[in-house]
């Protein structure tokens, strides 16, 4: 009994850890052939996407009942608001955008979507609504194309080339001797983690969804091509909602509000001269990041 369980334990946590990193459920479930954990609620609406308004409203959640990750997470962002969210490593920032997707269940407070609860909603029209750039990107063992394409399966050749340029992978792509045919993933070519983002934020920009969600989506690039991406997202981004996780704050600064977490609370918040002047956590990370920056210029 102790065997069976443990295993199915774990599948379901790898599980989970992919249905975010992939965005896409219903593939994951043919491929894990398996229900997935979270149900709709019976002849549950579909998501009626107004302007993309989104409120964390007292939002607690552990994954296992001993620790708790988040504690009473409060926040609102307007639509075309960017708000950011920074904080050590460890401290339950990924876990609001897994909480965002619904890979798990809130345990107390909840999740609102232009003022409807994401738990009585359809897991498909939620899915639709959000794009997001995880952290890791998984890739399917096919062409780059379809992985691309994948972000709008109905999108022609030239748009798909567009979101590849604006993404800052089409000209990588182009000088495969195999083009957009190379396949990629375990068994094709092992893309960079760097590429593996840019192929995810080709897919985002593509989707064009109302609520953008960037977990450290740059954090693998480059200065010099994080900053152009950055400035393409800003542009991508312009009307809708987005949710930046972030590393480095360079890419914070920017944001009508940054949020800082520790230990899954909200410690800090405002906007980044004014946290600066408050001179508290944050104003600690940015000198900790200036000095780093000033030590070895061109460290990516
Ligand atoms: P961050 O993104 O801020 O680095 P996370 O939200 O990923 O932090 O993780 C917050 C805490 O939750 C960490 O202590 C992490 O170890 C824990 N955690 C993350 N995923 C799981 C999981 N699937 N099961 C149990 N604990 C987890
Ligand atoms: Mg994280």
């Amino acid at each position: 009994m102790l065997q069976l369980f443990i295993p199915l334990g774990f599948l379901g946590i790898v599980y989970r850890q992919i249905k975010y990193a992939l965005a896409d459920m219903d593939l994951v479930f043919k491929l894990l052939e398996r229900e997935p954990e979270i149900q709709d609620a019976p002849g549950a609406p579909a998501l009626i996407l107004r302007q993309g308004r989104l409120r964390f409203d007292g939002v607690s959640f552990h994954y296992q009942p001993e620790r708790p990750i988040l504690r009473d997470v409060d926040f609102r962002i307007e639509p075309g608001e960017k708000v950011a969210v920074v904080g050590h490593s460890g401290a339950g920032k990924s876990t609001l955008a897994r909480l965002l997707f619904r890979s798990y269940e809130v345990n107390a407070g909840r999740i609102l979507i232009d003022d409807q609860d994401i738990r009585d909603v359809t897991q498909q029209s939620l899915r639709g609504a959000i794009g997001i750039v995880p952290q890791d990107t998984v890739l399917f063992n096919d062409s780059i194309y379809y992985n691309l394409a994948y972000g709008r399966p109905d999108a022609s050749r030239e748009e798909v080339e567009r979101a590849a340029e604006l993404a800052h992978i089409r000209a990588f792509v182009e000088s495969l001797p195999d083009g957009w045919d190379t396949v990629v993933g375990e068994r094709g070519l092992k893309l960079s983690g760097g590429e593996k983002q840019r192929v995810a934020i080709a897919r985002a920009i593509l989707k064009r969804p109302r609520i953008m969600l960037f977990d450290e989506a740059t954090s693998s690039l480059d200065s010099k091509t994080e900053q152009a991406i950055q400035q393409t997202l800003a542009e991508v981004a312009e009307d809708h909602t987005t949710l930046v996780i972030a590393h480095r704050l360079s890419t914070v600064v920017d944001a009508q509000r940054i949020l800082v977490m520790e230990s899954g609370r909200i410690i800090e918040q405002g906007e980044h001269r004014r946290l600066l002047a408050d001179g508290g956590v944050y104003a600690a990370m940015w000198e900790l990041q200036q000095r780093e920056r000033e030590q070895v210029p061109s460290a990516s």
